[in-house]
């Protein structure tokens, strides 16, 4: 396997130089690429995870205030919702809501798109879920990592689709960055979602998903990795897309542990991606481990490593724009 790769990193690389100059080297992409930063992804963070936003449990106040925080820069990015919305919500009654400890009330799903220039119906997914698990006993869950750090990434990601396209070099495919509630009671936004979806599942290309992406795990803590699961499950071109995107940018150690429907994690199964995977549409699960702030109410902004943050956020966005941009849509050929 790893003997391809070369030949298929420059193959992308000659044919999205020589058409499009969209690929990954192009200098709209450098641009837009080198917008992530570890300041910007630390600014929004300390706000999203802050104490004022009460740990965002699932239509609880905290959780809306942090929507409005997330909306308001998309605003100010020139980000907007996709048409076919009023507003940048998705409305998911409390019927849809009945979580492990009864139900939650009313909520919102928020969605920010980006359209694409060439082939607009076909439509890329991010995610990453917003909600966490609130405040028990007056302590507050920031919930930093779990899923701030996801939260971030993607507006980062959207502004540098945005600044692309300011530039002329908008992605081909739409770009929708699809933020869920729900998920710490049972993946209920993503499932809301892919049962009321905004764009036909049949035009959704892939959905990369981001859950925990700012801090290490024991085993890793020191090297530049992040776990990456799923990618081989349903596409046989997309782990392969993933790692000579790595390769021509961020050379991460991706790391393939958990990618195993037989593991006892079960991490295939865990996040928001399964919704989008149970469905035939080929998912990569970024995910950066299990560590001791998981779940706790100590998993703070100020234990985030935003240089690695950084790092794993511009991998994502390069495998973003490489699926957005290459001229043959990736197929589930594994369904
Ligand atoms: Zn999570």
């Amino acid at each position: 396997m790893k003997k391809l790769l070369v030949p298929l990193l420059l193959g992308l690389m000659l044919t999205s130089c020589k058409t499009t100059q969209h690929g990954p080297g192009g200098s709209a992409f450098q641009k837009s690429y080198e917008s992530i930063t570890a300041e910007d992804l630390k600014k929004h963070l300390y706000i999203i995870a802050s104490d004022e936003m009460e740990g965002r449990e699932t239509g609880s106040e905290g959780q809306k205030k942090a929507g409005r925080y997330m909306i308001d820069e998309y605003r100010k990015m020139g980000v907007s919702h996709p048409d076919a919305l009023a507003s940048y919500y998705q409305h998911v009654p409390s019927e849809a809501l009945r979580g492990r400890r009864g139900n939650l009330p009313d909520s919102e799903n928020i969605l920010a798109f980006i359209k694409g220039n060439e082939k607009p119906d076909e439509v890329i997914v991010i995610s990453a879920h917003y909600d966490h698990v609130g405040t028990r006993n007056g302590v507050v869950y920031n919930g930093a990592d779990d899923d701030g750090s996801g939260t971030v990434a993607l507006m980062e990601i959207a502004e540098a689709f945005k600044l692309a396209k300011n530039n002329g070099r908008g992605p081909k495919r739409s770009i929708l960055l699809l933020h869920v509630t729900g998920e710490e009671h049972g993946l209920l936004g993503s499932k809301y979602y892919a049962e009321n979806p905004v764009y036909p599942l049949a035009n959704t290309v892939v959905n990369l998903n981001i859950d925990m992406i700012g801090r290490c795990d024991p085993e890793n803590c020191g090297t530049d990795y992040v776990y990456a699961i799923g990618s081989e499950m349903l596409s046989s071109e997309l782990k392969q897309i993933s790692e000579a995107t790595n390769a021509a940018t961020q050379k991460l150690n991706l790391n393939y542990r958990y990618d195993d429907p037989n593991d006892p994690q079960q991490l295939y199964y865990r996040s928001d991606h399964y919704n989008f995977a149970k469905n035939g549409i080929p998912v990569i699960f970024y995910f950066d481990g299990i560590h001791e702030d998981y779940h706790k109410p100590t998993d703070d902004a100020d234990k985030i490593d935003y240089e690695l943050l950084k790092k794993r956020t511009r991998l994502i966005f390069a495998t973003a724009w490489e699926l957005a941009n290459r001229d043959a849509r990736i197929t589930a050929d594994r369904k």
